[in-house]
């Protein structure tokens, strides 16, 4: 796994003394005033832990957002800029984000375009925003039923991770975070990757190093590569099948989860890494187990292979007209841009569809 040097994006990042290091940093910041962006589980679960930091700032506001990803819209920015511009927020304030996926999001795109843009600090409280939403500067709301459809490249002013707040996390929600790990482990290999596969029951899994790793993946990457020119591709691996599936369950009103259709389309996209990247078939089939080991299969059965197809063009990572995958001649070993015949597309789709 490499290691990069430190700079901004990636300060402040794990926390040892979270509440003494967030302490710190707002106290040297000065921020005119502190707005708390918390929606209704975090404000419950979450905000109590942070308070008594809040507290000893003489000006904190919180706002709160309804939960779930069919709030990260236009209304729910909407109501954070009003809020910010009812209690006067000004070019120094700052809006922490704490919460999930949903209010990092949403609310480093309300932040960051607040008055042309104030500072925003993430405190992500899920798994999955811990080791993957909350970095690589990605802000941005859904847009009519397409997925961060509208938004920003803005780096928080930093990010810091409590593992603690995992703690309270539904079981659902670990493994839906899960799944961007087992992309980080296949994304890296070695020690990581053993670490990952060795994991059998989530329930039980301390957290802190396997997060602060994945972390250090994503960012190597980001950091490198911060526009998504070129490396950065590498981490879309799963996610053009994957992509695809979510949107066509939701098009269908199917509930599902981001995590959940990215471990379908890791299992047909190392399918296609093996017809097309000479990924070793043995090694695939001990991968795919193990994320079926994790990850029931999704039934796919009413969605046409044609309709994923179509999805997958749509993209916003093609160029061209033409689907890019990002996939892997082994474990480690990722690379991108890769064009794939569309008979061997639906056969992928075939090869997730009936599972093992
Ligand atoms: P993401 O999966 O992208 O992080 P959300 O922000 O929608 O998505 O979070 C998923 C769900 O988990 C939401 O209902 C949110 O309120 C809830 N949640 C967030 N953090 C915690 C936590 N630490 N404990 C329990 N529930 C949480
Ligand atoms: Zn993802």
């Amino acid at each position: 796994m490499a290691t990069v040097k430190q700079n901004q994006t990636r300060k402040n990042i794990f926390s040892k003394n979270f509440r003494k290091e967030v302490l710190n940093f707002l106290t040297k910041k000065n921020y005119s005033k502190l707005f708390i962006l918390v929606d209704d589980n975090t404000s419950k679960l979450c905000l109590p832990a942070c308070l008594n930091v809040f507290e000893s700032f003489n000006e904190h506001v919180v706002i709160e957002i309804p939960s779930g990803e069919q709030h990260k819209n236009l209304d729910t920015a909407k109501q954070v800029w009003k809020e910010l511009t009812e209690t006067n927020a000004d070019r120094n304030a700052v809006l922490i984000n704490l919460g999930g996926g949903v209010v990092c999001d949403l609310g480093g795109f309300a932040a960051g375009t607040y008055k042309r843009g104030i500072n925003f600090i993430h405190i992500p409280t899920t798994l999955l925003a811990q080791v993957d939403a909350a970095y690589g500067g990605k802000q941005g709301i859904d847009f009519l039923n397409y997925k961060n459809q509208v938004g920003i490249f803005q780096n928080p002013a930093a990010t810091f991770v409590n593992t603690e707040f995992l703690k309270t996390l539904p079981l659902e929600e670990t493994v839906n975070g899960f799944a961007e790990v087992i992309k980080h482990g296949l994304l890296s290999g070695g020690e990581f990757w053993k670490r990952v596969t060795a994991i059998k029951k989530l329930q039980d899994v301390d957290w802190k190093k396997i997060v602060s790793d994945s972390i250090e993946i994503k960012l190597s990457v980001t950091e490198k590569d911060p526009n998504e020119k070129g490396l950065r591709k590498i981490l879309n691996f799963g996610h053009t099948i994957g992509h695809a599936v979510e949107s066509a369950l939701i098009s269908t009103g199917i509930r599902t989860l981001h995590g959940y259709c990215v471990a379908a389309g890791m299992i047909g996209e190392l399918y296609l890494s093996l017809k097309v990247c000479g990924f070793p078939p043995k090694k695939m089939n001990k991968v795919v187990s193990f994320i079926r080991s994790h990850f029931p299969p999704i039934d796919l059965a009413g969605i046409a292979s044609e309709n994923l197809q179509q999805l997958m063009l749509h993209d916003k990572k093609n160029s061209y007209g033409r689907i890019q995958f990002s996939l892997l001649k082994n474990i480690g070993e990722p690379v991108i841009n890769v064009e794939v015949k569309d008979e061997e597309i639906s056969n992928a789709i075939k090869f997730l569809n009936k599972g093992l």
